[in-house]
């Protein structure tokens, strides 16, 4: 398998990487570290998975076998708790138009968050300038993964499935969550 995502693969390669890492771990080869991982990855942390790399917020795939560098510059992403996934800036700034759950956990955007007047009409675009200029997007969305750690540690495989079916039905099961229903089938009989 090669240029693996979790978040477009079927569910099928999904719970065939999830076995892998199982089988590995079971038998006390704990040694998987996946170079390429998200949030689907860090769940996998429950079943044995190492570790996980992943360049976030900018060049983050490279295909494995491209040998030429397909020049031009790094798309702007922000990390989206609430998707446990991290979106184009545009997309971002369209999303917080049009829901306005989508606050961030991070420590610094609930200070940038505290110092808005919500009630304006312009709040979802002064909040999305104010995150893309006062705090990097890069400690943005290490703030996000650090929290993302410690509630994936505290929690059970259940309570993290559930948690990833709320937010489907949340969000409308829009094109930002798909990814959260396949992970949800694959951790349903675990
Ligand atoms: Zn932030």
């Amino acid at each position: 398998m090669i240029d693996f995502d979790a978040t477009n693969e079927s569910i099928d390669n999904l719970k065939r990487f999830k076995e892998f890492v199982s089988v590995i771990n079971n038998n006390g080869l704990n040694r998987v570290i996946n170079l390429y991982g998200n949030y689907y990855s860090n769940i996998l942390n429950k079943f044995g998975l190492n570790g996980y790399c992943s360049g976030i917020t900018g060049g983050t795939k490279k295909r494995a076998r491209l040998y030429k560098g397909s020049g031009g510059g790094f798309a702007t992403k922000v990390y989206v708790p609430k998707f446990h996934n991290e979106i184009l800036e545009e997309n971002f700034r369209a999303a917080i138009q049009i829901y306005d759950q989508l606050t961030f956990s991070c420590i610094k955007c609930q200070e940038i968050n505290d110092g808005l007047n919500r009630d304006s009409p312009n709040y979802p675009q002064f909040y999305a300038n104010e995150l893309m200029s006062q705090h990097s997007n890069f400690i943005h969305a290490l703030y996000c993964r650090s929290n993302e750690n410690a509630f994936i540690d505290n929690s059970s495989l259940i309570e993290i499935r559930n948690e990833m079916e709320d937010i489907y039905n949340e969000f409308g099961r829009n094109v930002y969550v798909l990814h959260l229903n396949k992970w949800v089938e694959v951790l349903r009989y675990d």
